[in-house]
């Protein structure tokens, strides 16, 4: 059969080598000049949550058919991957709630596209699917692709989306996800806006639950500069530990709601300007989240040029951030009612709520630092069934022909987040099985 792979990260990679594995004339496409899409900036952590009970806490609306793939395939998938020549760097994740590998991006990627090549796969570097072509009965027979050298057709027995969603594109991010003007800092490679999903929609496919969610993190605003290599690194990942203030001089959020502080981050997202303070005091900055003290991520910010204000009290805090266009009794008062309702226990009484940990900020220097939501990938895409099959608006049932993979498989982890990795490896296998096997049944038929 022929096989046409959308995207070179790494659920385009995964579903290309099981494809050719299972004798399918692969080829598979990359709009960039290079392999291995966000994989390469990750940290490379391929998890799943221990127990579907664990994974219902913490993705409580996603998709619990896709997330019991996830779960019962992960395992097999890694050793998969590391048979065909995946460095693992660690065994562990280092978070009591997940199990999975951390392996080497650069090196994984490498291994895999040997393979392919190796196994008569084709890679075609600088092109990009940008549409789908349909058969009178509507299966997906074929593909659009362009790249420098012009626009053409390809046909094919079945297509593969690996395309990486549309958190590149700042007008669907704007439609779904932010709801309203703004521009949010991609924190990924830029090449995923959309097409893969724009193209499934036109050939009538379903849209997932989750749209408006996004995966990222809030990293030091603007003026700070940093490049895609410095993203892990450059996190700040300390809401738990700080008060989280917007331009009202209010709390927005629950700064503890969960481990990854993905509610924090897309709550930020929905605030005025896209922007927000952490403020926190010399106790916050002595806590440890993960290998770093927060002091080291503070730290890091005003390295790369965020903004930092360190004050002796409140009141002086309170002045600086005024400057800035904080509303100064607003941010007091915020501070105030804070303090008291933890130092009183209260915490989950305040509104938002502050679930635990909470710590009151009352030791100087106080320390503000300005804060921007960035995307990493979306949540919502395109609905897909246990084999990865890309659903029909019109009755729920499989379009033929069209596969998911990866970030563009949408609804695994609505209300929450699950690794990104994971989704790559384990959709990107099942697509792969799914689009040989059942071009086997159809020959048969
Ligand atoms: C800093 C950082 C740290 C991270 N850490 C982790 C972690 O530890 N664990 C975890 O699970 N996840 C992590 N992630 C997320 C994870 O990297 C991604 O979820 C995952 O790599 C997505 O893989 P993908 O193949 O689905 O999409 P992508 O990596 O986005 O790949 C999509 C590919 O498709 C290509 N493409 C786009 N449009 C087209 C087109 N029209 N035609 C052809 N090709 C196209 C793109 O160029 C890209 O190469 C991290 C991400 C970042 C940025």
């Amino acid at each position: 059969m022929r096989l046409i792979i959308a995207g070179g990260g790494l659920a385009g990679l995964v579903a290309a080598l099981r494809a050719v594995e299972l004798g399918a004339q692969v080829n598979l496409l990359e709009k960039g000049g290079h392999l291995g899409g966000s994989f390469l900036y990750s940290s490379g952590y391929v998890w799943s949550y221990r127990d579907l009970e664990a994974y219902r806490r913490q993705a409580p609306a996603g998709d619990t058919v896709l997330q019991k793939l996830i779960l019962n395939r992960l395992e097999e998938g890694l050793l998969w991957l590391e048979d065909r020549g995946a460095p693992v760097l660690s065994r562990e994740t280092n978070n009591p709630l997940t199990f999975g590998f951390r392996l080497d991006p650069d090196r994984t990627v490498a291994a895999l596209a040997k393979r392919i090549f190796v196994g008569g796969g084709r890679i075609s570097l600088g092109t990009a699917l940008d549409g789908l072509v349909q058969d009178v009965d509507g299966r997906v027979s074929g593909m659009q692709a362009s790249a420098k050298a012009g626009r053409w057709t390809e046909a094919s027995d079945a297509v593969v989306l690996a395309s990486g969603g549309f958190a590149g594109d700042p007008e669907l991010v704007r439609r779904y996800i932010i709801g309203g003007p703004g521009r949010m800092r991609l924190r990924a490679h830029p090449r995923s806006t959309g097409d893969g999903f724009r193209a499934a929609l036109a050939a009538g496919a379903l849209e997932s639950a989750g749209l408006e969610e996004f995966y990222g993190r809030n990293l030091p605003a603007p003026p700070a500069e940093f490049s895609p290599e410095r993203f892990v690194e450059v996190s700040q990942l300390y809401g738990r530990n700080a008060v989280a203030i917007n331009s009202n001089g209010e709390r927005y959020a629950d700064e503890s709601a969960d481990w990854s502080e993905t509610t924090l981050t897309r709550a930020t997202a929905l605030q005025p300007g896209l922007r927000a303070w952490y403020v926190l005091d010399a106790a916050g900055l002595q806590k440890r989240v993960r290998e770093r003290t927060v002091g080291e991520m503070v730290a890091t910010a005003r390295r790369v040029g965020g903004i930092v204000l360190q004050e002796e009290s409140l009141e002086e805090m309170a002045d600086r951030l005024a400057e800035r266009g904080v509303v100064r009794e607003n941010f007091l008062r915020t501070m105030n009612e804070y303090n008291a309702a933890v130092v009183d226990g209260r915490s989950e009484s305040l509104f938002p709520r502050r679930s635990a940990p909470a710590a009151p900020v009352r030791t100087p220097p106080f320390v503000a630092v300005e804060i921007a939501p960035t995307i990493t990938h979306t949540i919502g895409g395109l609905a897909v069934d246990g084999g990865c099959r890309v659903l029909r608006r019109s009755d729920g049932r499989p379009l033929l022909g069209l596969y998911a993979a990866g970030v563009e498989v949408g609804g695994v982890s609505v209300g929450g987040y699950s690794s990104g990795l994971a989704t790559a490896l384990v959709f990107g296998r099942a697509a792969a099985a799914s689009a040989v096997r059942e071009d086997a049944a159809a020959a048969t038929d």
